[in-house]
């Protein structure tokens, strides 16, 4: 169950999930005056839809020199919460074996298929000849709007490949791509976090993958 919490502090009204709610009383983590118990809610039941893999969206990822453990991790979660095939890590990415790994896998990677390749550039050479569809996502002035692309290439083996936080994808992967996606921004900032950027691409690929 949940147990929520709310300072009695008009003042400060801090409203809060307690998960420790063994201790009867507890204090606003805020202010320090008493926080009482407004709310204690069942735990809600599983979702009964999406609980088996979706046999016909077959896409694996390739990590190119992906600089940051959470990043990595953070892939990891995703792409097992989206049946992801395998994950290819390359260059300087962090793999499973880093003792922090877990921490935002979540443990992830039990469940997944995965491989350490030192150069990105071979691998993807070897992955075209087994007829292997490469995409990259990258906001560069090749690349076309994720949301423009409507068909489902995902029946067949695709890979997408997402790249380093500051430089990006390697310029020789692009152009060993057969598409380069961006996604569209409506703020200042012209890129989005790159574990951010995939779960966005891999969810529009997955929808596509259903239609
Ligand atoms: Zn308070």
């Amino acid at each position: 169950m949940t147990v929520i919490r709310e300072c009695v502090n008009p003042e400060c009204t801090f409203r809060y999930p307690d998960h420790d709610s063994s201790h009867p009383i507890a204090y606003c983590p805020k202010c320090g005056q008493r926080a009482e118990i407004c709310g204690i809610f069942p735990e809600s039941n599983q979702l009964s839809f999406l609980e088996k893999k979706n046999p016909s969206f077959h896409l694996s990822i390739l990590l190119d020199n992906v600089r940051s453990i959470y990043n990595a991790g953070s892939i990891f979660r995703t792409a097992e919460g989206f049946g992801i095939e395998e994950l290819f890590l390359c260059g300087i990415t962090p793999t499973p074996q880093h003792a922090r790994f877990s921490k935002t896998s979540l443990g992830a990677e039990q469940h997944l298929k995965w491989s350490y390749h030192p150069n990105a550039v071979t691998l993807c050479d070897q992955l075209k000849k087994s007829k292997t569809v490469i995409i990259s996502l990258e906001n560069s002035a090749q690349a076309t709007n994720l949301y423009a692309f409507q068909e489902n290439i995902f029946n067949k083996n695709a890979l997408l490949v997402v790249g380093n936080e500051i430089s990006g994808v390697d310029p020789q992967l692009l152009q060993m791509s057969s598409y380069i996606f961006a996604i569209p921004m409506a703020g200042f900032k012209h890129s989005f976090n790159v574990a951010t950027a995939f779960g966005i691409a891999v969810s529009y690929f997955y929808s596509l993958s259903l239609s």
